[in-house]
């Protein structure tokens, strides 16, 4: 995620190392820098200005009283800096309303029927909601497929009204509906068109007039940089929508959208996307993303997600489990799908506060997995839930059947074993002598 701008940045900053205090010399080489780093990010030419101005006016205040040194204290404004461009705080979706209503608008293409999946997905393990799925885009029949696709993988209903072209009646229908059903929540997708028209932007409009929604929400696909700054303005004027959904975060997005629309809509970005996998949506969060950007990690999300998915019940059945030294295959392919569900590795790894500055060069994705699932699913349930019956043959076997080699198979199962020793250790440290002999 914008790491052409981190590099950039970082590099900026490098003009400062060494000196003893800001000065109004050392700091225009700097800024110029910046400012240049925002632009090639496709930031809004006024945003980037007036950024690099209120950065210098802090630095030259704070640089006397400031007991950082200079590259210090410029990292410091500019990491605030960014964090109240983009909007400072987090953003909470308004869920009051029975059925909450969420309208969603945006492009053809900008990733609208994916994120109502998504955020359905999102607020129902997350806050116990039962949501409705609205298909009123009644001009393609393979977006109303899509959803309906989309919501049976979920498990979350898709209301259609097939050959309705009312797609105002199709909302309020949906409405009643949920209403009828007891569900609390509706998120409505709307048709898109691949520019902004006329006809498109008064059939939200009614939409919105008629349904009331709690929350209109704005998706733009985040690649198309100023162009969506400039679609999210025309929206707004329109619709006065209540935040932005910026998509496509995974790619190589340059950053200029999360950076300029904030400042330019006056709108906060409520939820951004980070991949095709319906758990790849984030509650946006200005001051991690700052941190994100400046090559800090964001220990904060990295924790919400690993809250998100613990399970309490689950952790004291492993934990009994390793006491006894029952810890086997399939608790361990049962925990690669855990660690998957919170996302795409590398992203993980880069919300380590340093590692991302490591590892942003490093290739490393979900595929290391693929071997050792392949292995795993290669056994027998009985060589799964024993793991020291493996022998040559049996081994020999998972190899073929795995597509891997007998090597790779005798080094899993060895660091398998490995990691057991260790955790079965490691839960029986308040007896560090016991912990000796088991090591042994
Ligand atoms: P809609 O026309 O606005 O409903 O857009 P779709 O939901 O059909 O999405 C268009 C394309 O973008 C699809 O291929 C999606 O898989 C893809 N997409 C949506 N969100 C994301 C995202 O956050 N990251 C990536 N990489 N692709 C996405």
């Amino acid at each position: 995620m914008f790491k052409n701008l981190s590099d950039r940045l970082e590099r900026s900053f490098k003009i400062l190392k060494g000196e003893g205090r800001i000065t109004e010399i050392n700091i225009a080489e700097t800024l110029k820098d910046v400012r240049r780093a925002l632009l090639d990010a496709d930031v809004n030419y006024k945003v980037a200005k007036s950024f690099t101005d209120t950065v210098k006016q802090k630095a030259l205040g704070q640089n006397v009283i400031n007991a950082l040194k200079p590259k210090e204290l410029m990292i410091k404004i500019v990491h605030d800096e960014l964090t109240s461009l983009m909007g400072g705080q987090e953003a909470p979706l308004n869920l009051s309303g029975n059925p909450t209503v969420i309208l969603m608008s945006g492009l053809q293409g900008s990733g609208k029927t994916t994120f109502s999946g998504k955020l359905a997905k999102k607020l129902k393990s997350s806050k116990g909601k039962r949501p409705l799925l609205v298909a009123a885009d009644v001009y393609r029949p393979a977006a109303i497929e899509q959803l309906k696709v989309l919501g049976e993988s979920i498990g979350v209903p898709v209301y259609t009204e097939d050959g309705n072209k009312d797609a105002v009646q199709i909302a309020l229908n949906g409405i009643a509906e949920a209403k009828r059903n007891h569900q609390d929540l509706v998120i409505i997708d709307t048709a898109g068109r691949l520019a902004v028209d006329e006809e498109m932007m008064r059939e939200i409009e009614a939409i919105k007039n008629a349904v009331k929604p709690q929350e209109t929400l704005f998706v733009v696909d985040s690649m198309t940089g100023q162009d969506a700054v400039n679609t999210a303005r025309e929206f707004n004027e329109r619709l006065d929508f209540n935040g932005v959904v910026l998509t496509k975060l995974d790619g190589d997005t340059r950053g200029g959208a999360a950076l300029s629309i904030r400042s330019v809509v006056e709108k906060p970005i409520k939820y951004i996307g980070t991949g095709e996998k319906l758990e790849d949506i984030q509650e946006f969060n200005p001051e991690g993303m700052a941190s994100r950007i400046l090559g800090m990690g964001d220990i904060v999300e990295l924790a919400k997600r690993a809250q998100e998915l613990y399970d309490q019940k689950e952790a004291e059945r492993l934990q009994e489990k390793i006491k006894k030294n029952k810890f086997d295959f399939d608790d361990f392919l049962n925990q690669i799908h855990q660690i998957k569900k919170m996302g795409n590795i590398k992203e993980l790894a880069s919300m380590i506060p340093g590692v991302g500055k490591v590892i942003k060069d490093i290739d490393i994705d979900d595929s290391a997995f693929t071997s050792i699932e392949a292995m795993i699913n290669s056994m027998t349930p009985y060589e799964r839930h024993n793991p020291e019956v493996l022998n040559q043959s049996r081994r020999q076997r998972i190899a073929k059947g795995s597509g891997t080699s007998i090597q790779a198979v005798n080094k899993f199962v060895k660091q398998f074993e490995d990691t057991r020793k260790m955790m079965r250790a490691a839960s029986n440290m308040k007896n560090p002598m016991k912990m000796m002999n088991q090591l042994k």
